[in-house]
């Protein structure tokens, strides 16, 4: 029963039904979950662990809700830095197509401590295709030493070149298969107990590289299992185009008619999407997963947030990338959610209210908790896990911000994670990795493998 007491923070945020944000706060856990929140005063004495606050703002972790770890190999690669999202994909697929499990294992550890240090504790990542022999289990094994929660996509696609899709042949799998693995890795990996550290969603990639056929198969094993769905949906004009092509109807609509609506689904972007297709969404409690960054750098345009958020579609955030970001900061991605939000609201700036920071910070928390389906995350409440990390407020980014550190953590320059605990267990202490493996030498093997990777071309 190992016994864990944070205290003196200067601020600690709940994000609790009251929305309370309590001075001098901290926390008691046991055994990765929490007993008490509130005033130091209040708290335990003793403990196994104790973490002296003292000068932190203490947070929720935050919740990515859309990634491609693989990706980090191939960030800013000549030929895919200035252009959309369809002859980005196509400049990067071959690519891709080079992956080896070695690789795979590499850039989800390398993603994963990126987003550590940026304040996520859970993330959730949408790998689609598995060359080479490389497997959901990579992955698994991988996020299990970093320690991170890990919501894990059996990801795919099926749909090649010569069948009507965007990716080569070369990269698209048999239905059955697909299938096949699906059932496996749930079996394999899947808890759905509180505090686990591991679930599995099925994840057909989106319209362009899947088939209809695949699409409902996937939601028919998903609900026949209990797991999630997910899948990149309305990301681009040029996606709503092949949809009305083929199908005859518009991304949102033709994913309904393949049964893809409902709370255990939220979709990647949802960037054009009308009013309508925002309100059928809203009944059915389907969500979205906004990436402000990958959506400003491929120019796909501004999801209609505010929209969601009124109608009330559960909203996330997702850092997405590594290749269309091509960053993996977590709190970084709640300060662009923030300013995009207000980009777009730009022509009537007046009176409207704007998106507050703390609206930002609860859709990295208990908005990416909803759509993981966890009632065990997203905030610091008695029985939830003991997933949270600490900001040093005497860092050169709040100087001058004191007066409300909460808001100064999102209007700001995004910092670095001083402590990241996740089911009690530090992943980040004092600014540094705790884990196994030496951070610097794996970034420079996950350089060379770059470098191999590209060097195919
Ligand atoms: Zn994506």
């Amino acid at each position: 029963m190992a016994t864990l007491l944070v205290r003196h923070a200067h601020t600690l945020v709940t994000m609790d039904p009251d929305r309370r944000e309590i001075a001098d706060g901290g926390l008691f856990a046991r055994d990765g979950f929490l007993e008490q929140v509130g005033a130091t005063s209040d708290l335990p004495m003793a403990a196994d662990h104790i973490i002296d606050a003292s000068g932190m703002l203490l947070l929720p972790g935050l919740i990515n809700t859309h990634h491609h770890l693989y990706q980090t190999l191939t960030r800013a690669i000549p030929g895919a830095q200035d252009v959309g999202l369809f002859a980005w994909l196509k400049r990067l697929y071959p690519i891709w197509a080079r992956l080896t499990p070695e690789d795979v294992d590499l850039a989800t550890r390398i993603g994963l401590l990126e987003l550590a240090h940026s304040g996520c504790t859970t993330c959730f990542d949408h790998q689609y295709l598995w060359p080479n022999g490389s497997s959901v289990g990579d992955q698994v094994a991988a996020a299990h030493e970093i320690g991170l929660r890990f919501h894990v996509a059996r990801g795919s696609m099926s749909l090649g070149e010569s069948r009507g899709g965007l990716p080569p042949d070369s990269v698209v799998e048999e239905e059955d298969a697909i299938l096949e693995d699906c059932l496996r890795a749930i079996d394999a990996y899947h808890d759905p107990s509180p505090g686990s550290m591991t679930q599995v969603v099925l994840a057909p990639c989106s319209p362009f590289s899947v088939s209809p056929d695949l699409m409902r198969a996937s939601v028919e094993l998903a609900r026949d299992k209990g797991v999630r769905l997910h899948t990149h949906l309305a990301e681009t004009l040029d996606e709503e185009r092949f949809c009305l092509e083929t199908f005859g109807a518009r991304p949102v609509q033709y994913a309904e008619d393949l049964g893809w609506a409902g709370p255990d689904v939220w979709f990647a972007h949802g960037v054009h999407v009308g009013p309508a297709e925002i309100g059928r969404m809203a009944a059915a409690g389907s969500g979205v997963a906004h990436c402000p960054c990958s959506n400003m750098r491929l120019s796909s345009g501004i999801a209609p947030v505010t929209g969601y958020l009124a109608a009330g579609v559960p909203v996330g955030l997702g850092v997405d990338g590594s290749a269309s970001n091509d960053g993996s900061h977590l709190l970084g991605e709640v300060r662009q959610a923030l300013l995009l939000a207000r980009l777009a609201a730009a022509p009537s700036l007046s009176p409207g209210p704007q998106m507050a920071a703390r609206t930002a910070l609860e859709l990295g928390t208990l908005g990416g908790a909803r759509l993981l389906g966890r009632h065990d995350i997203g905030s610091l409440e008695p029985g939830k896990c003991a997933d949270f990390f600490t900001l040093d407020l005497n860092r050169l980014e709040f100087a001058g911000a004191l007066h409300d550190p909460v808001a100064a953590a999102v209007l700001c320059a995004p910092a670095p994670a001083h402590h990241l605990f996740v089911h009690g267990r530090a992943v980040i202490w004092e600014g540094r990795c705790t884990c196994l493996h030496r951070e610097q030498e794996l970034i420079e093997r996950h350089n060379r493998a770059a470098a191999r990777l590209l060097a195919g071309d």
